[in-house]
């Protein structure tokens, strides 16, 4: 390609990169992304396998963020929400919990379900004031401590920490110990309190790829790993050199901090995520599905097909069980323990079930412990002309992702025009 004078390189293709190119690109900056992988999306791809669907790892898109809602246009994805509420797998049958306001057809079951006690069922109420009368600005200023110390000091029991919180928020941010911030914790909930958890009809790569819809194909570069940064410039593995104005790290924490030459400080969870075909779902909700005895590999489960019908054809059911943590045992084993899992819970109509694929995220997301960083102060300017995105300095989700790449391509703007 040899030398190329651009205005801004983004390095980096998900959806931090895409949101700041795009900003970038809409105010007539010549911006060009580079990108290590094969296509753009980061750590939202989807694969095509078979008439199935496959996100490489599960994750939904909560209507209620905020920047979302103003990147994204939710109509073109055509989202598919999942029923409010989720389905507890304790002393062999699942329990529903549901939001009676919402789905009012699952009242009774939800007052009478023993995960909660009377008290936990009015702090529930509680903590769904406290959050939805929350600003987020303000939910990012507050005290905070680990989550499971905020629960209890809530007042929750542990019956309905164990058996429900712990399989929830281990899910959300993939730490067992649920020990995030406590701020991270009043903003997922406040964020499933007040919109649906959803997935694109068509798979979550529809989500990046609508956001890269709006720059023009030359401003992609795939296969294209930046090695090293120098002045002005970022460096190829092949040895290529771009030349550009402003740069702009959207990789990833990690990585951030290696072509920042810092050490490598960020530790991250990883989860398993096995996809199965069924010739049937065993429930005909949509609601999450939450491991409330803490035993068995599987966290949590959904039969995404019972969501939206495109990720499975012929009438099958696709199903994606998370495996949380790194599993020492080899993939095979993996496989076998969280069939019989599966046998346990669904029965032996399981057997017909079939393994499709299994992803193993190593990456997947940083820890959040307190100190937990305030995304609202997030400061992307880390040098002369050097900015950075996504998780870095910020939270990881899709919600940080967009605003932080929203956040470094005005600070490049505004330092252009010497604001
Ligand atoms: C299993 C899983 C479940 C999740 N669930 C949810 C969820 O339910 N809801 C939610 O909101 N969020 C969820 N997330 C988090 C969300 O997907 C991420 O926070 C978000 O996609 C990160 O976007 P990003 O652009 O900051 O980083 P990434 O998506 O990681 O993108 C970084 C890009 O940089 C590229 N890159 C790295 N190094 C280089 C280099 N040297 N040169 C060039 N390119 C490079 C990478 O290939 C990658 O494409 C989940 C994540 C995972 C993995």
């Amino acid at each position: 390609m040899g030398r190329i004078a651009l205005d801004t390189v983004v390095v980096g293709g998900g959806l931090a990169g895409l949101s700041c190119a795009r900003t970038l690109h809409k105010a007539g900056r010549n911006v060009f992304i580079v990108e290590a992988s094969d296509d753009i999306g980061g750590r939202i791809r989807t694969d095509e396998i078979d008439g199935f669907l496959m996100d490489w790892g599960f994750q939904v898109l909560q209507t209620a963020y905020p920047e979302a809602r103003q990147a994204i246009d939710f109509k073109a994805l055509n989202l598919q929400s999942f029923d409010p509420g989720v389905l507890v797998f304790k002393n062999n049958r699942f329990h529903i919990m549901a939001d009676p306001l919402r789905k009012p057809r699952y009242f009774f079951k939800t007052m009478f379900s023993s995960i909660a006690s009377p008290m936990d069922k009015f702090r529930l109420l509680k903590l769904f004031f406290k959050t939805t009368r929350r600003p987020l600005e303000y939910i990012f200023e507050a005290s905070e401590r680990p989550t499971h110390q905020y629960l209890k000091d809530f007042g929750f029991s542990d019956n309905i920490v164990q058996h429900f919180f712990r399989p929830f928020f281990a899910g959300v941010c993939l730490d067992p110990a649920i020990a995030a911030s406590s701020r991270v914790f009043e903003y997922v909930f406040k964020m499933f309190a007040q919109g649906d958890a959803a997935i694109p009809e068509a798979g979550m790569a529809e989500i990046p790829r609508q956001l890269a819809a709006d720059l023009p194909k030359e401003c992609i570069g795939t296969q294209m790993r930046v090695s090293s940064l120098r002045q002005n410039c970022v460096v190829l593995d092949d040895g290529q050199e771009l030349t550009t104005n402003s740069i702009v790290l959207a990789t990833g924490a990690g990585e951030v901090q290696r072509l920042l030459g810092r050490k490598e400080t960020v530790s991250y969870f990883s989860e398993y995520c096995l996809y199965f075909a069924a010739p049937k779902p065993p429930f005909p909700n949509s609601l999450l599905v939450l491991n409330g005895e803490g035993n068995g590999p599987i966290n949590n489960l959904a039969f995404l097909s019972q969501v939206s019908g495109k990720y499975a054809s012929n009438g099958q059911t696709l199903m994606a069980a998370v495996v949380i943590g790194e599993y020492y045992e080899d993939e095979d084993q993996l496989k076998r323990s969280v069939k019989a899992q599966l046998r346990e819970w669904f029965g032996s109509a399981t057997d017909r079930w079939r393994h499709l694929k299994t992803y193993h995220i190593k990456k997947a997301l940083p820890d959040q412990q307190p100190p937990a960083a305030n995304p609202f102060r997030f400061n992307p300017r880390v040098g002369n002309n050097l900015y950075v995105c996504g998780e870095y300095g910020s939270l990881p989700g899709i919600q940080w992702a967009l605003y932080s790449g929203r956040s470094a391509a005005e600070s490049i703007l505004s330092t252009e025009s010497g604001l």
